[in-house]
């Protein structure tokens, strides 16, 4: 399947996820409450796709007068970590919301899933297989042949209920038995295939411990642990729509029983998201940090909640990209530029402007006083004056951007070269007389000459019309700076896709786990390695000169730094008298023309 990159979603676009709310509220199906959760496996950081989940369930949770839980689906003891639990709440506060008292953990329902296997395997719906993984993937059959029933389907229930007992008393070493629910061989989804409900694993859990020598599978835990809670609307990603019939199956015969209250939660699948530009799964970013492509899981280039943060991107322009984005029922990539545009508005608006001069070269004023000074007002926002303006002292020797000086200009380059007249923003009108060269015989010093009469702000300035105008920063005020230049991660919109590739639905985790594998790995179905497309200039350092007050910013202060985008004073690797920035984003998208990436 290919799926198209939408550039341009609609603003608040159609959410079905909405509208099947409103419905359930008009038809009273739980009585007017609106129960979600957020239910993320302790196994790794978060990332933007998982902020699209987070903002839609505690989003319609709370348009709704709902709540949304924060659920940790710690069922897999062999991957999971307290320092993965302490992040992942720290990201949903970051983006601005709250599970107040509901705070749950798949393992604080281990006793009553246990209860309710036992159960099962009373009613005749479980059985303990004690076939090998190899025999089992054997019978299990394929899409056009049915699955086989393995010697053991017919166990009685006293053996089953023994077997069982004994596997969660650790009698029996990881893989030798499995407890399968018993529905439907036959069944073309082969998930009702006697999906596989618990597995025996000799490890211990970061919270319950070594009590359990079994633990539960997602679907199964899951379901339960949903219904438990009395969620109402259970909203997952597309591919888990198979996995449907299975949730409903295992909370349906439970409810019968009347272990679970009624009405049972509903399972909605939305289209996750996919980026171009990045990748996302947990996988692949684990193998970015600990290949060392990155600096960490928040390095500023990284799709993570703590990396995006690093970057400079606010809770808010996260929740406009949740917004703006939607949700849909069919797969589609998002261009990475989507939520480039979210940052770009959102600071528009908040971030005050500061000069900042990231490839300093002298310009010196020879018809300047030698040890003048004067203020020249720059306006903190232009299109919002009650931000007020500030002093930007002007002397005789100034650095101005490189580039803003060529000997021989290309036609149309209306910025300084010999001979050509530029206003300094927010000062004077200046004329280049000349140039130092070093020894290589590069340009070292660029010489102008200034005219009294054409200072920003006083009549003469309107009278005198230039078309270059450029920034400019007082050699002797001036503080240095670090300043990183981030970019695009890749280099491609689909990393590690053949180009003329379409988009294939991801594994889900419910399949990894039914398999009963010790190790799962999942092949992307392509040669080509994500790794091969990384961006090679997606983090350049420049030794920059900025703003005197800029030394000294609290860190995560964001400003635009005029004419080069928008950057944030990092939170991590600056120290007094040290300002590191982080460029967030960059004025304009200067990728949409050049897909293949480059300025
Ligand atoms: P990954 O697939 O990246 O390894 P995961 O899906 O295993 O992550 P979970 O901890 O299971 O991570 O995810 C928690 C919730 O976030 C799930 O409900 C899942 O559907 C949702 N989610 C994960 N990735 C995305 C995505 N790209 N878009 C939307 N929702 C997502
Ligand atoms: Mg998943």
């Amino acid at each position: 399947m290919t799926a198209a990159v939408r550039q341009n979603p609609v603003p608040g676009a159609s959410n079905f996820l909405r509208q099947i709310i409103a419905e359930d509220n008009r038809t009273q199906k739980y009585g007017g409450r609106v129960v979600t959760r957020f239910p993320p496996e302790p196994n790794g950081y978060l990332h933007i796709g998982h902020a699209k989940s987070i903002c839609l369930n505690f989003g319609l949770a709370s348009e709704n007068g709902g709540v949304c839980h924060l659920r940790f689906d710690d069922t897999n003891p062999i991957k999971e970590d307290v320092e993965y639990e302490d992040s992942i709440k720290a990201a949903v506060k970051w983006l601005g919301f709250d599970w107040g008292p509901h705070l749950y953990h798949a393992s604080d329902y281990f006793d009553r899933l246990y209860e309710f296997a036992r159960h099962l395997i009373k009613a005749g719906m479980a059985y303990v297989d004690s076939s090998s993984p190899d025999e089992m993937r054997a019978l299990r059959g394929t899409l056009t042949r049915p699955g086989q029933a393995s010697t053991y389907r017919d166990r009685s229930v006293a053996e089953n209920l023994d077997l069982f007992r004994r596997m969660k008393d650790g009698e029996y070493p990881d893989g030798a038995h499995v407890l399968r629910l018993k529905i439907d061989l036959a069944s073309p989804n082969i998930n009702l295939r006697d999906p596989t409900i618990y597995r025996i694993r000799h490890t211990t859990h970061h919270r319950t411990g070594d009590k359990w020598c079994v633990y539960p599978l997602y679907d199964y835990t899951h379901s339960i642990s949903d219904a438990l809670e009395r969620i109402t609307h259970s909203f997952c990603t597309l591919e888990f729509q198979d996995h449907r019939p299975l949730y409903d199956w295992v909370i349906e015969r439970l409810a019968d029983a009347g272990l679970l209250p009624r009405p049972l939660p509903q399972q909605h699948e939305f289209a996750r998201l996919n980026l171009t530009y990045t990748v996302m799964s947990k996988r692949k970013l684990l193998e970015l940090v600990e290949g060392g492509h990155v600096h960490g899981w928040d390095d500023p280039r990284m799709p993570t909640l703590v990396g995006l943060r690093r970057r400079g991107y606010t809770p808010e322009s996260i929740r406009l990209f949740a917004e703006r984005i939607g949700v849909s029922k069919s797969d589609s990539w998002i261009d990475l530029s989507v939520l480039e545009d979210c940052l770009r508005d959102e600071l528009n608006e908040r971030a005050e402007r500061r000069i900042a001069v990231l490839d300093p070269i002298k310009l010196v004023i020879d018809n300047y006083p030698e040890d003048g000074v004067e203020d020249c007002l720059a306006p903190n926002h232009p299109q919002r004056p009650e931000l007020g303006s500030r002093a930007l002292p002007l002397t005789r020797e100034l650095w101005i951007e490189r580039d803003d000086f060529q000997e021989q200009p290309p036609k149309g380059y209306f910025r300084l070269s010999p001979g050509a007249e530029v206003r300094l923003r927010y000062g004077y009108v200046i004329r280049c007389v000349g140039v130092d060269r070093d020894a290589s015989g590069a340009v070292s010093v660029v010489h102008c000459t200034y005219d009294p009469s054409t200072r920003s702000g006083t009549p003469g300035a309107a009278a005198r019309k230039v078309k270059g105008n450029i920034h400019w920063l007082s050699v002797r005020h001036a503080e240095r700076a670090e300043v990183r230049l981030y970019d695009r991660l890749f280099a491609v919109p689909q990393p590690g896709r053949a180009r003329d590739e379409g988009v294939d639905a991801l594994p889900p985790r419910a399949a990894a786990d039914a398999s009963n594998d010790e190790e799962i790995h999942f092949d992307e179905p392509t040669e080509r390695n994500h790794l091969d497309d990384l961006n090679p200039d997606a983090k350049r350092v420049a030794q920059a000169y900025v703003e005197a007050a800029l030394a000294n910013v609290p860190s995560e202060a964001r400003y635009q730094f005029e004419r080069h985008g928008y950057f944030v004073a990092d939170c991590k690797e600056a120290a007094a008298g040290r300002p590191v920035y982080n460029r967030a984003v960059t004025l304009r998208d200067s990728w949409s023309k050049d897909p293949a990436g480059g300025r």
